[in-house]
């Protein structure tokens, strides 16, 4: 019982927000509710078996639905791309209505600190992405810390020669915070008073 318990911690404090103490909390309260936790488990199951990430832009969707709805409707604006680091983001964009382009998941940062680097993203997805020419503008919509400022360097230098504009949300949104933590509307206005990077 131990083991079991421990391997369902583990698993949970691999999630954003998630620390050790209340991965074993939830653990704990998972084991003494046995319908939630059975309820938890055919739905994580149900999950997997319906979704997936999309092949275009890393969004998540329907598995019979790749590309995803975004990358196919064809009322969206192909020749602006907002660049954002996971799928969670795109979801909090689109609630904000703000934004009818295209959008792209890098799927994660650089941590120079960890030695994570490009290898550890889909930078060059994005930048074959924007090799087939249709895309004029990239908003960087990347968190306000040090690892989201090293990716955007980096992709500012890696799209400089091509004939598109390079924007980043507008630095409304406190420090060490960013996409995940903002408003609609916060996001809404840092959307529309992005700034050339
Ligand atoms: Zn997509």
């Amino acid at each position: 019982v131990h083991e079991a318990l421990e391997k369902v911690a583990s698993l949970l404090a691999r999630l954003p927000g998630v620390g050790k103490r209340s991965a074993e909390r939830m653990t704990v309260a998972l084991a003494r509710q046995p319908p939630l936790m059975r309820d938890l488990a055919v739905s994580l199951r149900d999950l997997d078996a319906r979704v997936s990430l999309c092949d275009r832009c890393g969004n998540l969707t329907a598995r019979d639905q790749n590309p995803c709805r975004l990358c196919t409707d064809s009322r969206r604006d192909d020749a602006v791309l907002c660049v954002v680091e996971d799928p969670g983001d795109i979801v909090l964009i689109e609630r904000s209505g703000a934004f009818r382009g295209r959008y792209f998941a890098l799927m994660g940062k650089f941590s120079p600190g960890r030695g994570e680097g490009p290898q550890n993203t889909r930078v060059e997805s994005l930048i074959q992405r924007v090799a087939e020419g249709l895309i004029q503008e990239v908003i960087l919509a990347l968190n306000a810390d040090v690892e989201s400022d090293a990716t955007s360097s980096f992709l500012r230098d890696a799209l400089k020669s091509r004939p598109i504009r390079v924007t980043r949300l507008a630095r409304g949104i406190p420090a060490g915070s960013g996409v995940a933590y903002s408003d609609s509307v916060t996001l809404a206005g840092a959307l529309s008073a992005r700034q050339p990077l």
